[in-house]
């Protein structure tokens, strides 16, 4: 689940946050499945197997409409993930992230795209039809609480909203969708729903799909770390337990919990994963790079391999990192890529174990996440992010010209400024304090730039009882950082 959350992140990263999010729900009354069980006594639900392939297929026809056919524009990149809910069915998050000519320049163009209203029934009775049957939120509060979006006597997707005018974003950076106290209303289970029980859709979604598709625009920052973590936290799960039966008699007494307990999945989901259909699904593709610090790879080996061959393996001396290194050197073009770069002009070959010019398609490439707290491999880490056509590790190690003995060095180095933020021994709570200070330190640059420097010289010179003592300019910066660093750590002993 957090890899598929990182790889959405960088796509953001690259695409920048995406435009729409997308949740389509299977519906039993398709006709296609109504089809299906006409001559027979089955319910939709006796078939799950029919369900989830005719929800595959819709669901690929939907992405196949917005990717290629650019129903709301020319889109760069999208990511879905398909969910079940207890009783079963099927639905798909899917967020867009679309071309810089598509996206929604303001809040006015909104309404063009998106509706959070009972359309006119004399205008449309077709799409009438549709939002009273699938967009329709509720009843639910106080008219029915046993409703299950009910948590806490409260709704909790918000419904009713209010009535307003205009659309408009909030402080949160959400939108607030026209919803018009117009007098239309939808009568469902006896209680009469009005605008503001519309879930947003897209009309000729609706229409083309016949489902229930929430369409929302979301191009804010505030929700998206929100949004990945929604969309990848995985299926409802349930725990079901076998209770042996609590006779007075029965003694013997061992009880196997682990056997006793399961994990419950519906049965779509299990069909689901029969038919071996996707659960997530990313494009361009997001290529994993693993790296690795040097002669630290990643053997696989059995208990009773022979140590020689294990060391002999072509994974051993070619890994993807080290042929990276090994393509720079015979190859012009890749010498203008960071590792991270790599795989949008090249491809990695498995079988031949190699990097090969990439002839068609698009992937971004994503380095391996790391803990500050391993050390070495976090600042090698940092710098893949930047250097760009290394031969070896020492390249990697080279600031301006300069090879400096660790990759911790050759951060300092590179971007000073920067290290207090990445010491692994910083808590959370001391990394926003030293952040806090960082932007203090930006507005006062000069001032503070000035005393952290002269400290420095003074209690230098005074150490070292030389009065002529000179730093460095590399070094000044990077002691500058230790030094605030030991401060806020409360450490006596400074690093000079
Ligand atoms: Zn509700």
């Amino acid at each position: 689940m957090m890899q598929n959350y990182l790889d959405a992140m960088s796509l953001c990263k690259w695409f920048g946050y995406p435009d729409y999010f997308i949740t389509v729900t299977c519906n039993p009354k398709w006709p296609e499945i109504q089809r299906f069980i006409a001559d027979t006594n089955l319910k939709p639900e006796d078939r799950p197997d029919i369900l989830s392939r005719l929800f595959k297929m819709k669901l690929d026809s939907l992405i196949k409409d917005l990717m290629k056919n650019s129903l709301l524009g020319s889109v760069e990149a999208a990511v879905y993930t398909v969910e079940f809910q207890k009783r079963g069915l099927p639905h798909a998050h899917i967020c867009l992230f679309m071309h810089s000519d598509y996206k929604l320049p303001t809040v006015g163009y909104i309404d063009r795209v998106i509706s959070a209203e009972i359309p006119n029934k004399d205008d449309d009775p077709e799409l009438d039809a549709l939002v009273s049957e699938f967009m329709m939120h509720g009843p639910c509060g106080s008219d029915n609480p046993k409703c299950p979006c009910m948590i806490d006597n409260k709704c909790s997707k918000n419904f009713p909203k209010t009535f307003t005018e205009h659309t408009s974003v909030d402080e949160n950076g959400y939108p607030i969708y026209r919803r018009r106290n117009d007098g239309s209303f939808v009568e469902k289970s006896g209680v009469k729903l009005d605008n503001r029980n519309v879930a947003p859709y897209h009309k000729l979604l609706l229409k083309r799909y016949q489902a229930h598709i929430n369409v929302e625009w979301c191009n804010q920052g505030a929700s998206i770390k929100y949004l990945f973590k929604y969309i990848n936290k995985g299926p409802d799960r349930a725990t079901v337990a076998v209770v042996p039966n609590n006779n007075a008699d029965d003694n013997d007494d061992v009880v196997d919990e682990i056997k006793n307990y399961y994990n419950y999945m519906s049965a779509c989901e299990a069909s689901w994963h029969i038919f071996k259909f996707d659960v997530h699904f990313r494009t361009p593709s997001v290529a994993r790079l693993p790296f690795h610090l040097p002669g630290q790879q990643n053997v696989v080996y059995g208990a009773d391999d022979d140590i020689e061959d294990v060391l002999n393996k072509q994974s051993v001396s070619s890994s993807m990192f080290l042929t990276w290194m090994e393509c720079n050197e015979h190859n012009k073009e890749a010498r203008k890529l960071s590792y991270v770069e790599f795989p949008t002009k090249f491809v990695w070959k498995l079988k031949d174990r190699c990097w090969k010019p990439r002839e068609k398609g698009f992937s971004i490439g994503r380095i391996h996440t790391v803990s500050p707290n391993v050390g070495e491999a976090y600042f090698l880490r940092i710098l893949l992010n930047k250097v760009k056509g290394p031969k070896c590790f020492a390249d990697i190690r080279t600031v301006n010209g300069h090879v400096c003995a660790t990759f911790r060095e050759a951060c300092y180095c590179d971007n000073p400024n920067l290290l207090p933020l990445h010491n692994p021994v910083l808590t959370n709570g001391i990394r926003r304090y030293v952040l806090i200070f960082e932007i203090f330190e930006v507005v006062n640059k000069y001032i503070s730039s000035y005393l952290y420097f002269l400290g420095i010289i003074i209690l230098t010179r005074t150490r070292l009882q030389n009065r002529d003592f000179r730093l460095p300019n590399v070094r000044v910066s990077s002691l500058t950082c230790s030094k605030r660093t030991s401060l806020y750590l409360g450490h006596k002993n400074l690093m000079i």
